[in-house]
């Protein structure tokens, strides 16, 4: 068909629209996930979002899904969700969307989904060798090379936000102690905020505000989080040496007041690595999975 639906479940919120095969959104919807409440009432939120877009744009055949956690991309099954999802483990996605809708779907990683988004219309080009990290709840990564995601033989390619920055450091909802997503997530610039003493920065915003207009303390927060940032990307650099390394999610927004103190930190290391800032925002999770979903629609006219 010549529109596909797109979702973006996230920890926070779930995003979807209709999407033509030019990229264009028609509709879009936005909920709150409300993951405390557990898969099924997740299940019945995500569904109320869809359907009224279904009603709309009937000549709809299929659904792309990004979410959160390992997505087994062959049989749309969650293997793995931390607890930002919680009990979302085990839930099959292509059993849902055609039980639910009468759907054929598409699915994959929220960040993978990303990348396929921001080389389709976005940031990248396809045949660029690209890393993106989503700074956001949690942190996402994907990497595609060669126009292929790597995915990974246990569906967690790309996963540097469960990659260890400080052994034995804060725990993850993955379970594991001093992930990466517990010190570069903007929930971690949060927490950053929230932790200087004398309880003046109310959040994220007011502590990169403050540093922007040159606070001295809310600067030495905003630069210990870029650092810690910037030791992620020059490990990136060292095992995969790709041409850029995109940053997407909530935290790059106010990319415009950090970026060149990120720069700082990475020339610190050594020149020439390249960090791109996502330029679809947060559609690029729902545009990449509609851009997933038509190309299994292809490859199913292909092979009939
Ligand atoms: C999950 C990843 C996901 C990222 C962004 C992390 O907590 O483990 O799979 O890509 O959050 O949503
Ligand atoms: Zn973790």
């Amino acid at each position: 068909a010549d529109k596909a639906i797109g979702i973006d479940i996230g920890g926070t919120s779930v995003k979807g629209a209709v999407i033509g095969r030019d990229g264009t959104v028609y509709e879009e919807f936005s909920v709150a996930t409300n993951a405390a409440r557990g898969r099924d009432a997740l299940l019945l939120c995500i569904e109320e979002g869809i359907r009224p877009l279904l009603h709309a744009w009937p000549e709809v055949r299929s659904l792309g899904i990004a979410s959160a956690g390992r997505v087994n991309a062959d049989t749309g099954e969650v293997v793995y969700a931390t607890d930002n999802l919680p009990r979302w483990q085990g839930v099959r996605l292509f059993e849902w969307a055609w039980d639910s809708f009468g759907l054929k779907a598409a699915a994959d990683n929220d960040a993978n989904a990303a990348l396929v988004g921001e080389a389709w219309l976005g940031a990248a080009t396809p045949q660029e060798q690209l890393v993106l990290l989503t700074l956001g709840t949690g942190v996402g990564g994907a990497y595609i090379h060669k126009g292929e995601l790597c995915r990974g033989k246990r569906w967690s390619g790309g996963e540097w936000g469960h990659s260890i920055l400080v052994p034995g450091g804060m725990a993850c909802n993955c379970g594991k102690r001093g992930c990466v997503e517990q010190y570069v997530s903007g929930t971690a610039l949060n927490r950053r905020a929230l932790a200087v003493a004398g309880g003046r920065y109310a959040s994220s915003h007011v502590l990169l505000e403050a540093a922007h207009l040159g606070d001295a303390l809310a600067l030495k927060e905003v630069r210990a989080f870029l650092q810690d940032l910037a030791v992620v990307i020059v490990n990136i650099y060292c095992t995969l040496d790709p041409d850029a390394v995109i940053l997407g999610g909530g935290i790059a927004d106010s990319s415009a007041v950090w970026w060149e103190w990120l720069e700082e930190e990475l020339e610190g290391y050594e020149p020439g690595m390249k960090v791109r800032q996502a330029s679809l925002g947060n559609r690029a999770g729902f545009l990449g999975a509609a851009k997933l979903a038509f190309d299994q629609e292809d490859h199913d006219l292909d092979t009939e």
